[in-house]
């Protein structure tokens, strides 16, 4: 069993309590959480008893986009032109051997916790984050790649795909869910969109992919032209002009018919309507601010989202755009501070990914995962980014 005092705890679903205490059970679920006077003390002897007096107590971070086995890429990729960006680092990934993407993943995974990040929505092609989250005892959904932008590809890139979900679904569990992502419109051809779409939903698996982030890709998508249509045709591959922005070109494609399992990430070029398209489709949005700040992509309209009732959780996407998997600086990029800022990196983020019944608050029965940070008070300025200490499903996976 594990018992945290702390200054203050923040449930989110309720007040914060000044001086509260939580108790985890010994399967790792939130056994009480309140008043430290009212939380029990551990019967057992060798039970883990923690006091941070200083410090908050908040249930543990989501952090909706990330690419971790792209860790080791941190500072190598300076481009400024986004079409090359993604080149580059396409290249950089075929010069990666396969055991440096699973060491970069597995100190992805602890950069994670020591930001006192929980729970990851993570896309990525080499298996090795979910590989990574199994072998140390994390939490999150991987989404497993899939590209193709030329539409005879499709069927090739689908057999790969189910080659590689076969290959990690013995390592999904209740806390490390396998789904599957077809990475942008600018990679992924209409067939392979129908296929995978189908695929997914006739074995329930959650979806991710990036959608409306840059111009070029709103270029490419209505009109036809631009870096990424440049370079598809310079590879022999047929563009047309769709005449519509990226999200209806998805609804057209059949994609976004209850889409509720559907991560929808970035979202910036959007206008009314699409949003609505969104909305009514069910899909939850990874709003990834200094990501698209980096790029010069523009900002996502986040507080529409939110008028809308759209599900929304904050994303860092990979190192290699932001410099780190921290997400309090994300929040402050978003326009968010104090318990708004803690709601969108907890309860919102767990809303986004379908997990809010298991975590993203400080509630009897959920899931243990409880991050602790060395500040007293939620307010500007933003707690530091490391953690003192990070707990998933009640073990201490962190602790400075
Ligand atoms: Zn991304």
């Amino acid at each position: 069993m594990l018992r945290i005092r702390a200054g203050s705890v923040h449930p989110v679903t309720a007040p914060p309590i000044e001086d509260g205490a939580v108790l985890v059970d010994d399967r790792g679920t939130i056994a009480a959480v309140g008043p430290n006077r009212c939380v029990p003390e551990p019967p057992a002897p060798g039970a883990h008893v923690l006091e941070c007096p200083d410090a908050v107590l908040v249930p543990g971070l989501v952090n909706t986009h990330t690419h971790l086995e792209l860790t080791h890429l941190a500072g190598r990729n300076s481009e400024p032109e986004f079409a090359r960006w993604i080149r580059t680092i396409r290249a950089l990934k075929d010069a990666t051997p396969p055991d440096e993407f699973t060491r970069s993943a597995e100190r992805g995974v602890r950069d994670c916790w020591a930001a006192g990040v929980t729970c990851v929505a993570d896309t990525g092609s080499t298996g090795a984050v979910m590989h990574a989250l199994h072998a140390l005892g994390g939490r999150g959904i991987c989404y497993q790649e899939v590209f193709g932008p030329d539409p005879a590809q499709a069927r090739t890139s689908l057999a790969e795909l189910e080659q590689a979900l076969t290959r990690l679904g013995s390592l999904a569990s209740s806390r490390l869910r396998l789904g599957v992502s077809p990475h942008a419109p600018y990679t992924v051809s209409a067939p392979l969109y129908r296929a995978v779409d189908d695929f997914a939903r006739s074995l329930g698996l959650p979806v991710a992919v990036h959608l409306a982030e840059s111009r070029e890709e709103t270029q490419l998508v209505r009109e036809g032209s631009g870096s990424f249509a440049d370079a598809l045709r310079s590879r022999g591959i047929a563009v047309q002009a769709q005449h519509c922005s990226p999200v209806q070109y998805l609804l057209r494609l059949g994609a976004l018919e209850r889409a509720t399992g559907w991560l929808c990430i970035h979202c910036v070029q959007v206008d009314g309507p699409d949003i609505e398209t969104l909305r009514d489709a069910g899909v939850a949005v990874a709003h990834c601010p200094r990501s698209n700040r980096a790029h010069g992509h523009g900002a996502a309209p986040l507080a529409a989202f939110r008028r809308a009732g759209l599900r929304v959780g904050l994303g860092t996407d990979s190192v290699v755009s932001t410099g780190d998997v921290t997400l309090w600086p994300e929040a402050t990029a978003a326009g968010l501070e104090g318990e708004e800022a803690l709601r969108m990196l907890t309860i919102e983020g767990a809303r986004a990914l379908g997990l809010e019944r298991e975590i993203g608050s400080l509630d009897v029965g959920k899931q243990a995962d409880l991050a602790v940070f060395p500040s007293t008070a939620l307010h500007r300025p933003s707690p530091p980014s490391t953690a003192l200490l990070t707990v998933v499903a009640g073990r201490v996976v962190h602790q400075r």
